[in-house]
């Protein structure tokens, strides 16, 4: 790959890219991925490249739940994997809950690279140390990250076929399941099953983004790190929230951009 200067206006974006295409390369996601990837990041050119305020209150309310909740999972996909795996992992590590590989178009081998994958991941935290403010024992906190999907021994009720495919004793038999980059069929069931349903998608109209408990509506790789510093230092607990009205903030400065530049 041609080398990106540091000042490039693009470069997060190009950086991102890349890493989507190795990872294609290696076969780590379906065809379909850089499609639903180019639609995020029209809509995060819209939304300035930025997390809002709005989408920060989001991140603290998703954190609060995810502290409060008696069976929180991560789910992850390909892309999710590939762009904020690490931090995600980190905030599975503080608030102690596993992370499931659940693909919408699942394959074992996938299943099994994207685990493999995580694994490294959890290995590199482990090694680069507690994120500031962490107090706890971090060699532990992270090793005891369980890695799931594998298993193949749930099923979400009200998806048919591979799709419906989950870790009994992950999302299978969760309260709250954090979502990011999620289609709107599987978020839908999920609530439907009557969990908490977290998500982050930069389309604040897509089913999911509109179907959820709570939505960030932020980029995922961005939003992680937000939400590794709110669970260490965040305090508050889960409020009533108006997820509609951080839907309309989003469009709000999304119908703004052109002031902006
Ligand atoms: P739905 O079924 O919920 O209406 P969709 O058909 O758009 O949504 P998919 O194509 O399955 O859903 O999922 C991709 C979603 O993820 C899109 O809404 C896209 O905006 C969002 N997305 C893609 N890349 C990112 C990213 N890096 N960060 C955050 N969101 C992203």
């Amino acid at each position: 790959m041609a080398k990106i200067s540091e000042s490039h206006p693009r470069r997060d974006s190009l950086l991102a890219r890349q890493k989507l295409v190795d990872a294609a390369e290696r076969g780590l996601l379906a065809e379909s991925a850089m499609i639903a990837h180019g639609r995020g990041e029209a809509y995060d050119y819209l939304l300035g490249e930025q997390t809002t305020e709005s989408s920060l209150l989001a991140i603290r309310e998703v954190v609060a739940r995810l502290r409060a909740a008696a069976r929180p999972v991560i789910s992850v996909n390909g892309n999710t994997v590939v762009l904020a795996g690490e931090n995600l992992i980190r905030v599975a590590a503080v608030i102690q809950c596993p992370i499931e590989v659940n693909l919408y178009y699942r394959s074992p081998e996938r299943v099994a690279g994207l685990l493999s994958l995580l694994s490294k991941q959890r290995e590199e935290v482990r090694n680069k140390g507690a994120p500031e403010g962490y107090t706890g024992d971090w060699f532990d906190a992270v090793g005891s990250v369980r890695l799931m999907g594998a298993e193949e021994d749930g099923r979400i009720e009200g998806l048919l076929g591979p799709r419906s495919i989950c870790s009994a004793e992950g999302i299978g038999s969760a309260d709250t399941v954090l979502i990011p980059l999620e289609d709107g069929d599987r978020c839908e069931a999920l609530i439907d099953l009557g969990k908490e349903v977290l998500v982050i998608d930069l389309n604040p109209l897509s089913r999911t983004s509109m179907m959820a408990s709570v939505t960030i509506v932020d980029e995922v790789a961005r939003a992680s790190e937000a939400l590794v510093r709110e669970t260490i230092t965040g305090q508050s607990g889960p409020t009533q929230w108006d997820n509609q009205r951080v839907l309309r903030d989003a469009l709000d400065t999304m119908a703004g951009a052109l002031e902006r530049v």
